[in-house]
């Protein structure tokens, strides 16, 4: 019989430094018994993937994206050979390998490329060795056996990638919070941990800005029904759940609050209000290879409109040099931009049955005197564009006013 898999994966902050690599060694040795296999992934070495960035940026402003990956991959290549040199240092067998050498195979483009398919040969060969494996997080190859990396955070794709492919029980995400909160506990002291959540919710928090976990490793975990638990490194009790349904005892309609700063707000003026307007904005927009997300069209008296929308901020400059043309091309006036702005958002998947929560949101931000740009809803969030230097104090009110509480 083949014994059960665990899939670990460690964190940037919980391999910082040698004295975290020898900590996480122990941590796998402990889970490690006789009748299970352990997998583990990790991330680069603290903030090395933000360094070699920023190493990149010093030679240019866009550095070309197949040599970032070559890069950035580099990192967790450091941090995997270290944790399997730190168990092997502890009598132990393990086998790092890169994401390429485990047959993680992307499509083509570069910084953000999607798993296409995992064979995992070389991991079930080495587990049948007893070894531990330890797999570099974030990347991949593609069909030109070029390096490919999964987009930020993509280590914990990596994981629950793996686990799916492995058919391990559970994915366990290890970082340096005990588990996810109903605000980030950076920002709200009395945050509290939330003990299941379902892949819902947790899409729609990672998505609008709670980093703990990739937005892309929930949309697939939740497509394979495969358990998360994110806990801590650095404690034992467990962490947060999650699955399916959150089975929380009593209904609540707030969540979550996150925050988001990583966007900018574009804005073309006086476009013409007329049919396929704004068709032509978003095609040419998309053909620059830019996502956009909040869009707001004015309504026009004068048979001109303003269009307002929100790109990440790493794209602007793309975005304002297409924008440019676009404007050109329609006779609009200028364009304008705004990259101090930060996105609020509350989120629960029970919102949509209660009424009032959005009063209550816009209420509370007017109180604080802090002005809205944009409101997006969902149907489990709502999200409000507002000044960068109010987020904070947002992110706080809102968690007030929605007292939330276990
Ligand atoms: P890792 O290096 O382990 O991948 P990250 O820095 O990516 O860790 O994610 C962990 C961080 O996410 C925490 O330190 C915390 O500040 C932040 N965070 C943001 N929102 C939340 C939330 N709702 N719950 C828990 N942590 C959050
Ligand atoms: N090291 C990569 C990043 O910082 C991937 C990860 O940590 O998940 O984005
Ligand atoms: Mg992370």
């Amino acid at each position: 019989m083949t014994k059960p898999i665990i899939v670990q994966k460690f964190g940037g902050s919980s391999v910082a430094n040698i004295d975290r690599i020898k900590a996480v060694a122990q941590r796998v040795l402990e889970t490690k018994t006789k009748k299970n296999n352990i997998v583990v992934v990790v991330s680069a070495l603290g903030d090395t993937t933000d360094e070699l960035e920023e190493l990149a940026m010093k030679l240019t402003p866009q550095p070309p994206e197949r040599e970032m990956d070559m890069l950035m991959s580099t990192g967790e290549q450091i941090s995997c050979a270290l944790l399997a040199i730190a168990i092997k240092a502890l009598g132990h067998e393990a086998i790092s390998f890169t994401g390429g050498q485990v047959g993680i195979r992307t499509d083509k483009s570069h910084t953000k490329a999607q798993i296409e398919t995992i064979d995992a040969q070389r991991i079930r060969q080495a587990l049948s060795e007893n070894k531990i494996v330890i797999v570099a997080g974030f990347q991949g190859i593609n069909s030109d056996n070029d390096i490919t990396t999964l987009g930020r955070g993509g280590s914990d794709l990596t994981a629950v990638a793996l686990a799916i492919t492995l058919g391990a029980k559970v994915c366990e995400i290890f970082t340096d919070v005990k588990g996810i909160y109903t605000a980030d506990p950076r920002i709200v002291e009395d945050a509290q941990k939330i003990q299941n959540i379902s892949y819902d919710e947790m899409l729609e928090m990672a998505s609008l800005g709670a980093q703990v976990m990739q937005a892309r490793s929930i949309e697939v975990a939740k497509r394979f029904n495969i358990p998360i638990h994110v806990r801590s490194s650095f404690a034992k009790e467990e962490g947060t759940m999650i699955t399916q349904n959150s089975s929380k005892l009593e209904q609540i309609s707030v969540s979550g609050i996150t925050s988001n700063k990583k966007e900018a707000k574009v804005t073309i003026c006086a476009v013409p209000d007329k049919p396929g307007v704004a068709a032509h904005i978003f095609t040419e927009i998309s053909k620059v290879g830019v996502s956009v997300d909040t869009i707001v069209q004015n309504v026009s008296h004068t048979r001109h409109t303003d269009i307002s929308f929100t790109v990440p901020r790493s794209d602007l400059n793309k975005t304002l040099k297409a924008a440019e043309q676009i404007a050109q091309k329609l006779h609009a006036r200028e364009v304008l931009q705004d990259n101090k702005i930060a996105r609020v958002s509350i989120v629960g998947s029970e919102m949509r049955s209660r009424h009032g929560i959005a009063a209550q949101m816009f209420q509370t931000l007017a109180e604080n005197k802090i002005n809205i740009e944009m409101i997006t809803t969902s149907e489990i969030s709502i999200s409000c564009i507002i000044h960068e230097k109010n987020t904070d104090k947002a992110v706080k009110a809102l968690h007030k006013i929605f007292s939330l509480k276990d």
